[in-house]
C-alpha cells in the first residue's frame, strides 16, 4: 500500500480502503447538518446514520434498530459489560461474570474496574492451543451469574472461540453473553442469530474504516445501561451528536465485507499459509507457531523465534521497513511474555521471542516473497550472534 513499506500489522489497524475514503470525504464535504435536527440539513444526516445502522446490521444478518454507534471497540466492550453489571451493583448486588484470560485489556480492565466494584469475576484458562471447552463455562457458572463475556476470535493467535456453543449453555441458564468481535469482524462469517449471543462488540478501524468509529449490536429486548448520558442519541444508549463521518465510513466498509469477504478471506488464507509453510522450511522447522493450526481466523500468524527476543526481531524487521507486531509486552524495562501465551502454557524463553504476522486486503505475493527472504536472513544473524543459540 505505501512504498517500499511491508504492512504486516492488519490486526493492530487496516488502511481506510479507497472506496470507504470516497465516502467520507463526501460525507464531510456534503453533510454538516446534525443527525437530531428537523430540518433540510438534519434529515439527510440522520438519514446517512440510518443508513449505515443497516449496512453494519446486514454484515451481521441483525436489525438495524440493534446497532448502537460508539467510538471504538473499547467503548463497545465498556457499554456491554458496565451497561449489565453497573445497575445491578447500583442496587447493591453482586454480581458474577465469567471471561477467559486471554481477553482484550478492553475486557481484563473493565472487569478489575467492576471487580473493585464489588462484582466477582472468573478468568477461564485456556488449552496449550487457545481453544477454550464450553463445558468450562458450565462449570463457572453460579446463581449470581449475569454474563459471560468471550472473545469471538483472538487478536495474538487468531483462535476462534466456540461461542456458538456456549450460547446454548448461557440460554439454558438464562444468562447474558457477550462477544468481543473485534477480529473476527470481517474474517468469519457472523450471523448473531446463529451465534446465539446477546451483544457483540466490532470496530471500525480493524475493518478498513477509520479509527474513532465503533458499534454494540444489542439484542431486541437485552436492557442495558448507557455510559454516556446526554441528549439520548442512539436510542438512548449513547448520548452525544454522532460522529458522521466515522459512521457512515462504518456502513461502507460493512457493505464491502457483505460482498467481497468470502474472497477476501480465501485468497489472505492461502498466502498466509504459504508464508507460514515456507517460513518452517527456510528456518529447519525450528519456529514455535502458536495457536490451533484450524480453529483461527485466516490471516493470523503467531510464532516465536527461540533464541531471539520478539522486539529486536521487530526492530530488525522495521530496519527493513517491515511492519510486524511484538507478542510480548514490556513493563518498566522488563520484557514479559505475552498475557496471551502465558495463559497458554508457553514458557517464558519462548514467549519473549514471539511476533505476531498479519495480512489483509493489500498484502501481495510478492509481499510474501520479500517477508520470507528478509526474515529468514534476520534470524540467521540473529542466531548467529546468540550464545543461547550456539549452546543449544
Ligand atoms: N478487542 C479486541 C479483540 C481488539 O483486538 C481490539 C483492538 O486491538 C479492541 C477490542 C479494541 O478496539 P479499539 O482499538 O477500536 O478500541
Amino acid at each position: 500500500m505505501s512504498g517500499t513499506n511491508l504492512y504486516f500489522d492488519y490486526n493492530a489497524t487496516t488502511p481506510i480502503d479507497p472506496e470507504v475514503l470516497a465516502v467520507m470525504s463526501a460525507v464531510a464535504r456534503d453533510n454538516f447538518g446534525n443527525p437530531s435536527s428537523s430540518h433540510c440539513f438534519g434529515h439527510p444526516a440522520a438519514a446517512l446514520v440510518q443508513r449505515a445502522r443497516l449496512q453494519v446490521a446486514q454484515l451481521l444478518r441483525a436489525e438495524a434498530d440493534e446497532i448502537c454507534f460508539t467510538s471504538s471497540g473499547t467503548e463497545s466492550d465498556n457499554l456491554a459489560l458496565k451497561g449489565v453489571v453497573l445497575p445491578l451493583l447500583l442496587q447493591g448486588r453482586k454480581p458474577h461474570i465469567i471471561i477467559s484470560a486471554v481477553e482484550h485489556p478492553a475486557i481484563i480492565e473493565t472487569c478489575l474496574f467492576l471487580e473493585q466494584a464489588g462484582a466477582a469475576i472468573t478468568r477461564l484458562p485456556v488449552a496449550a492451543d487457545g481453544t477454550l471447552n464450553p463445558s468450562q463455562v458450565t462449570a463457572a457458572i453460579r446463581d449470581e451469574t449475569v454474563l459471560v463475556s468471550l472473545m469471538l476470535a483472538n487478536n495474538e493467535t487468531g483462535v476462534i472461540f466456540p461461542v456458538n456453543e456456549i450460547s446454548a449453555i448461557t440460554r439454558a441458564h438464562g444468562i447474558l453473553l457477550h462477544t468481543d468481535a473485534v477480529q473476527a469482524l470481517g474474517k468469519l462469517q457472523i450471523d448473531v442469530s446463529e451465534l446465539g449471543v446477546d451483544l457483540l462488540s466490532l470496530s471500525g478501524h480493524k475493518v478498513y474504516a477509520p479509527k474513532g468509529v465503533g458499534a454494540l449490536w444489542v439484542r431486541t429486548g437485552v436492557e442495558i445501561d448507557p455510559l454516556l448520558h446526554g441528549g439520548g442519541q442512539e436510542s438512548g444508549l449513547r448520548s452525544g451528536t454522532e460522529n458522521l463521518v466515522g459512521i457512515a465510513a462504518l456502513g461502507r466498509a460493512c457493505e464491502l465485507l457483505t460482498e467481497n469477504m468470502t474472497d477476501e478471506g480465501r485468497r489472505v488464507k492461502l498466502l498466509r499459509d504459504r508464508l507460514e509453510s515456507e517460513l518452517d522450511a527456510a528456518l529447519d522447522q525450528q519456529l514455535v507457531f502458536h495457536g490451533h493450526r484450524l480453529l483461527r481466523v485466516p490471516n493470523t500468524i503467531s510464532l516465536s523465534v527461540p533464541y531471539v527476543d520478539g522486539e529486536a526481531l521487530l526492530a530488525h524487521l522495521d530496519l527493513e521497513n517491515i511492519a510486524v507486531s511484538a507478542g510480548s509486552a514490556c513493563s518498566s524495562g522488563e520484557h514479559q511474555g505475552s498475557p496471551v501465551l502465558r495463559a497458554m502454557g508457553v514458557n517464558s524463553d519462548i514467549a519473549q521471542g514471539s511476533i505476531r504476522i498479519s495480512l489483509g486486503r493489500w498484502t501481495t505475493a510478492a509481499e510474501i516473497d520479500t517477508f520470507l527472504e528478509k526474515f529468514t536472513i534476520i534470524v540467521r544473524r540473529l542466531w548467529a550472534i546468540s550464545p543461547l543459540y550456539k549452546n543449544r
